[in-house]
């Protein structure tokens, strides 16, 4: 397969788990699954929608400077982060569809506040500057449920001053930021609300906020869990240590699982191995 995706985008089929998002996702249908891998077959306009929304983060820019080191690098002199046509202060994107959560929880974690410029309903790369909108809903949600203001983040409004969160909170956002399960549901906000699955069957705005809610809930504790548990621990030492109810660290430890990110063993009592 093609590591130099026309010199525009480039994909990490080692971390690639075919997913298929990027592909639908795509503005301008440049991206096509190949044998069960996205690959660009057609025109792509360097919006970096797909690397802003890659639930596994396998895509990254061509150009050094829209790469994830370099906003991140940017990110952490100011907190704005903007859409070039929309503004020229801060961390300047060729288009908001490049924005990702791990870009908000980095401004976040440096500045304690952000702001976003978008184009809004003018974006080039429609839906672009919609699914930014998405991205800062879903931080938005982690930020109240993390004891965080969602007024953090504010869309074309001026930032507000608070300050930087302890780095736990800051550690807990940046999880949530990456959660697959998080980036997924986001990334497929419009097609689960305005398309509905296959049956044409849709999901109220409502419904999918509370999905999204649990999917957030299950990234912060499945965090907390891998943080107490080094190597191996039993519930209850799980428990003492995050404060978490043992029913809760059940059905988390469930989820981690059937994510290959644990094993579980024990009769009286479970314990929880981290798979390294
Ligand atoms: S979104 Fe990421 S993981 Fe999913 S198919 Fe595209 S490159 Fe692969
Ligand atoms: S950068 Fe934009 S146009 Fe290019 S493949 Fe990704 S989503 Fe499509």
């Amino acid at each position: 397969m093609p590591d130099d995706q026309k010199k525009t985008i480039i994909i990490d089929y080692n971390k690639c788990v075919s997913c298929g998002i990027c592909a639908s996702i795509c503005p301008h249908k440049a991206l096509e699954m190949v044998n069960g891998y996205p690959e660009v077959t057609g025109t792509c306009k360097v919006c970096g929608l797909c690397a802003g929304s890659c639930i596994t983060n396998a895509i990254s820019m061509f150009a050094t400077k829209f790469k994830d080191e370099s906003i991140l690098a940017e990110i952490a002199k100011g907190n704005i982060i903007a859409c070039r046509r929309k503004s020229k202060e801060g961390t300047t994107l060729l288009c908001i569809s490049r924005l990702d959560m791990i870009h908000i929880a980095e401004a976040i974690a440096k500045h304690g506040s952000v702001a976003i410029m978008s184009c809004g309903s003018d974006c080039r790369n429609f839906p672009g500057a919609i699914e930014a909108e998405s991205k800062v809903k879903a931080m938005m949600i982690a930020l109240e449920k993390l004891g965080l203001e969602k007024e953090r983040i504010s869309i074309n409004e001026p930032s507000k001053a608070f300050s930087t969160p302890t780095m736990e909170i800051a550690r807990l956002l940046t999880a949530v930021a990456k959660d697959r399960n998080v980036r997924a549901l986001v990334a497929k906000m419009r097609s689960i609300v305005e398309d509905g699955n296959v049956y044409r069957e849709k999901v109220n705005l409502e419904k999918y906020e509370q999905i999204l809610s649990n999917a957030i809930d299950t990234a912060i504790k499945v965090e907390k869990i891998l943080k107490v548990v080094e190597d191996e621990a039993k519930i209850s030492a799980i428990a003492e240590k995050t404060g978490m109810k043992k029913e809760e660290i059940l059905s988390t430890v469930i989820e981690m699982r059937r994510r290959g990110l644990v094993e579980v063993e024990g009769e009286d009592e479970l314990a929880v191995r981290v798979v390294r």
